[in-house]
């Protein structure tokens, strides 16, 4: 079994923040979306049972598009989306890490790959 690590990530102006455990992270994906190549935004992705809010629930604005499948949830005082909410194709709820946001990651670290959200 793959040691788990704890992230700690949040938004720019503090108001979100939240811990996740993951093995660890040396890899991100670079997704193609919409959305997501306008923000920049680099994934790695958990089940949301490893993923605990620890503040900043009522400073989250949800935004869906295309298939209203993901929730970009972006805190609304700095505007920083720090994670997405999403579920896999069968079923499960799944939690999108925007690795930007991680204190212990270094994205410049990581080895990236790309994700063809465009076409999901
Ligand atoms: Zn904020």
């Amino acid at each position: 079994m793959t040691e788990q690590k704890t992230y700690h990530g949040s938004c720019h102006c503090g108001a979100v923040s939240y811990e996740a455990k993951s093995a660890p992270i040396d890899k991100a994906m670079s997704c193609n979306c919409s959305m997501c190549a306008r923000k920049g935004t680099l994934l790695a992705f958990i089940p949301a049972s490893d993923f605990t809010l620890k503040s900043g629930a009522d400073a989250l604005t949800d935004y869906q598009f295309n298939k209203h499948v993901l929730h970009h949830v972006f805190c609304r005082t700095c505007g920083v989306t720090s994670f997405v909410r999403g579920a896999t194709p069968d079923g499960r709820e799944m939690i999108a890490l925007n690795v930007r946001c991680l204190d212990e990651v270094d994205p410049d670290t990581l080895a990236i790959s790309r994700f063809d959200g465009k076409s999901v």
